[in-house]
């Protein structure tokens, strides 16, 4: 049985007081931690006062790095910063990555494979635009992203990985893909890694929904046999709304 995840992604919001905030509310909320894990990517300057909440009831996770030891990169985050200061869990492919900062499948393998030689969780996200879901062309696309990116990795490297599909459309648009869409995909992958790694490994990978998930849609998204959790944008900078999403992962 997959323990589901509801991670957020906050991106690039919230302020120090509001990230303490919310991450101090979700420490009190009502949720089973045997059943789901939570997971706050929040942006990196917040870590060390996150840190020192003392989270017990959530992990906190990086929305980004530079997959290189160190060296001339200003402006950019090794992952032996992030382990600094604890963190284990790296977001990698995000589409808002791939789009808006041109990180293509050959620099995202890079940033996968950095990640786990640092010992990291990574949280590799894929999906398909609107034009490829209108010509019914989803399968190939996102089969590419994971062929070109994350499955070269061994068996045991992928126990490092949790595969997020966020359909592109569906991201921060208010339009979320039905439960059978959702699943449809996520059984796919799910089939994908059974032949490329067998079945223990296709058994074991969660894969996470995300795209305009709400407290009203997450429990259909939920339920369905191939979905583990969420990786949930907007609706994780409320706290209400993201408990009401950690509570329908069961
Ligand atoms: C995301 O950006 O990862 C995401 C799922 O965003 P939203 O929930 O706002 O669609």
């Amino acid at each position: 049985m997959r323990k589901k995840i509801v991670a957020g992604n906050w991106k690039m919001n919230l302020n120090k007081a509001e990230a303490l905030d919310l991450a101090k509310a979700l420490n009190d909320a009502d949720f089973d931690m045997a059943k789901v894990d939570v997971l706050l990517f929040s942006p990196s300057v917040y870590f060390d006062a996150l840190s020192g909440l003392n989270l017990n009831r959530a992990k906190l996770g990086a929305q980004n790095f530079y997959p290189a030891e160190k060296g001339a990169f200003t402006g950019e985050i090794a992952l032996r910063h992030l382990t600094d200061l604890k963190i284990q869990n790296v977001l990698v492919g995000h589409s808002e990555r791939r789009i808006l900062f041109g990180e293509n499948h050959d620099f995202l393998r890079q940033k996968v494979n950095a990640a786990l030689q640092s010992g990291m969780r990574v949280f590799f996200c894929c999906g398909e635009p609107e034009n490829v879901r209108d010509a019914d062309a989803q399968n190939d696309y996102v089969e590419k992203q994971l062929r070109d990116s994350l499955l070269h990795l061994s068996a045991d490297q992928l126990n490092h990985i949790v595969i997020a599909y966020e359909p592109v459309w569906a991201i921060g648009t208010g339009k979320t893909a039905s439960n059978e869409q959702a699943n449809t995909m996520h059984g796919f992958i799910r089939d994908l890694i059974r032949t490329t790694h067998g079945d223990s490994s296709a058994e074991a990978m969660q894969i996470l929904y995300g795209g305009s998930c709400n407290p009203t849609n997450a429990q259909g998204l939920f339920e369905a046999s191939d979905i583990d959790g969420g990786l949930i944008g907007g609706a994780s900078l409320n706290v209400s709304d993201f408990s009401s999403i950690i509570a329908a992962a069961r």
